[in-house]
């Protein structure tokens, strides 16, 4: 585990990267030529040179499909060294978003060490802005591992996060610093897994001093299954027992070294949970928390709302932008609003290029912008670009499919909004709308609702073309703030929303609404816990919940099925 010197020292490395980051970029990808410009892939664009013009002249910027083949070698038995010098030792499960498909990420002991000192450099921001947390408390952070699977070579396929629970490192520090118990973290069932680390959680409810999940649908779902499961989670404090359902014997001998018949905390927690309305909850429930820690730019900027509704004043800190690919960026300023969240890239984590995008349609620039990619500290204040990465572990210019937009420097090092996934792309004729369109439409019918007392807790969206002309499909799951789950909505409100959504999205959108080339935009309001069961459903196809991301649009028809299945009520535009 960091002392607190480490942490010091991690703020002054802070300084010193971000100060210093087009030497430590060039450093970063001299070493990684030199190491690796032997291998298959390389050696067919560099002969062997580690020549960083050469690099960036003849090394194609690739997509994950293109590297596959490579990949897929590896998996099933050829030596790693095809793709990079130093052994590849397992591989992580990424899925970007949780709608696509999951990639095997290569991973070599040095991500490892990076992984290390971005953990490191991360918590001394945190301390810097909160005081010592170590010292202050403990984390009530809500994490799912899940089951390696294994390739026919005999290597690990794992998600990054599960990688991260397993690693002695972080296991020593979870145990001292987190609420949670890590056999329950460990527990293959989510159910089980929710339920001890919630129990856990409301036992140790004075020590806790954050709340927390990697991305912020996960302290949601947890809000939902607290809902669900408080009078039963009182009960087990009250009597000291475990209900019976409980039977993973990890969660079970783990529970067992702290549960105590203790009434007193089961009627404070009974008292708080049983009021009408939840505003607040978590302040209520964990009185010393001082924030709530998840991940609440992008497409999670969605819950926000929702997160301060049960929040009840407690910060909302978004502080890392990572993937399975490479540590990108943290958030230096962790007290910032979520709107206004910037993630500061650091030099040291990979070499970073960035692919100029065009405004308006988040397309390659062209015209008057440049076209080929530039460096980390050649990027330009409120320009958009898609992020490429050139890892220690074998990516070489590898679209990561993120698209970013500058909004500040740190030291001579930008600092990025995240903007959105490229290509969540809905059609349906000439129109197309991207992910961020989407969530622009959505927060504009959002502030119609929320006067009446409504919160979402989640939405999706599908181009329905099984009639013509087709149409967009939102899904959407809302909560009463107060009384009746599934209160009526009215629904003169609710067309206005499609409206209110329709006149949000572009004007090639609208254009075609007129010529009738799109019918009506639809709202399906589904049941609640409907999202939940998406999750599980993506969950249940390899997606780690951890790491689970609410996809902005689904093409897969189980997917679909699974929502249209929960629908209440349907509302169109007029
Ligand atoms: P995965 O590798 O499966 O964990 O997915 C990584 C992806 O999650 C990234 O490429 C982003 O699309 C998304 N992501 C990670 N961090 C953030 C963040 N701070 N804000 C928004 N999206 C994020």
């Amino acid at each position: 585990m960091a002392t607190i010197n480490e942490f010091k020292d991690g703020l002054q490395m802070l300084e010193e990267a971000t100060g210093d980051a087009e030497r430590i970029q060039e450093q970063v990808l001299g070493q990684i030529l030199k190491k690796n410009a032997g291998t298959e892939y390389l050696s067919q664009y560099l002969n062997g040179k580690t020549d960083m013009l050469l690099f960036k002249k003849n090394v194609p910027i690739v997509t994950y499909e293109d590297i596959k083949p490579y990949i897929d070698r590896i998996a099933n038995g050829e030596t790693s060294n095809i793709l990079v010098a130093e052994p590849i030792v397992e591989f992580h499960r990424s899925s970007g978003t949780s709608g696509g498909q999951p990639k095997l990420i290569p991973v070599t002991a040095e991500i490892s060490n990076l992984g290390a000192l971005y953990f490191t450099l991360m918590t001394s921001v945190m301390n810097k802005h909160f005081g010592n947390l170590y010292q202050a408390g403990k984390r009530l952070e809500f994490m799912f591992a899940k089951e390696d699977s294994e390739t026919p070579s005999g290597l690990k396929a794992r998600s990054s996060s599960t990688s991260f629970y397993k690693h002695d490192r972080f296991r020593k520090v979870i145990s001292k610093h987190s609420t949670s118990p890590i056999e329950a973290i460990l527990c293959s069932d989510t159910n089980q897994s929710m339920y001890c680390q919630l129990l856990t959680g409301l036992i140790k409810r004075d020590e806790v001093v954050s709340v927390a999940s990697a991305f912020a649908t996960v302290v949601l779902r947890a809000i939902k299954f607290l809902e669900d499961h408080w009078e039963e989670l009182c009960s087990n404090i009250r009597s000291g027992e475990i209900s019976d359902w409980i039977t993973d014997s990890g969660c079970k001998d783990a529970l067992s070294s702290i549960m105590k018949p203790n009434p007193q905390l089961a009627d404070s927690i009974q008292n708080i949970c049983s009021c009408k309305s939840w505003e607040g909850i978590i302040q209520k429930l964990w009185p010393k928390a001082k924030f709530i820690n998840a991940v609440t730019t992008g497409v999670m900027s969605q819950y926000v709302e929702t997160l301060e509704f049960y929040g009840g004043g407690l910060t909302l800190v978004s502080v890392f932008y990572a993937c399975s690919e490479a540590f990108c960026g943290i958030n230096l300023e962790p007290l910032t609003g979520p709107s206004h969240v910037s993630y500061t890239f650091i030099p040291n984590m990979a070499y970073f290029e960035f692919l100029p995008l065009n405004k308006d349609s988040l397309t390659i620039a062209q015209e008057d912008v440049e076209t080929e990619p530039v460096d980390l500290v050649h990027v330009k204040l409120d320009q958009y670009y898609e992020l490429l990465v050139t890892s220690v572990a074998g990516l070489y210019r590898y679209k990561v499919g993120d698209v970013l937009k500058v909004t500040g420097f740190h030291n001579s090092t930008p600092q990025f909004q995240f903007v959105e996934r490229q290509n969540v792309i809905l059609s349906i004729h000439t129109d197309k709308t991207s992910e961020e369109d989407l969530l622009k439409a959505v927060t504009e019918a959002k502030t119609h609702l929320e006067p009446l007392g409504f919160i979402s807790r989640g939405y999706t969206s599908y181009a329905d073309t099984s009639s013509i002309p087709g149409h967009y499909v939102i899904f959407w799951e809302l909560k009463a703030k107060e009384g009746n789950d599934n209160q009526e909505l009215d629904s003169k409100i609710m067309a206005e929303c499609c409206y209110r959504m329709e006149e949000s999205l572009g004007y090639i959108y609208r254009s075609n609404r007129k010529q009738n080339a799109i019918a009506a935009l639809e709202i399906r309001v589904v049941k609640q816990g409907s999202f939940d069961e998406l999750m599980d459903y993506y969950v249940s196809r390899g997606t780690s919940m951890t790491q689970y991301k609410t996809p902005s649009c689904i093409k897969s028809k189980e997917a679909i099925n699974i929502l249209d299945s929960k629908v209440m009520s349907k509302f169109f535009s007029p």
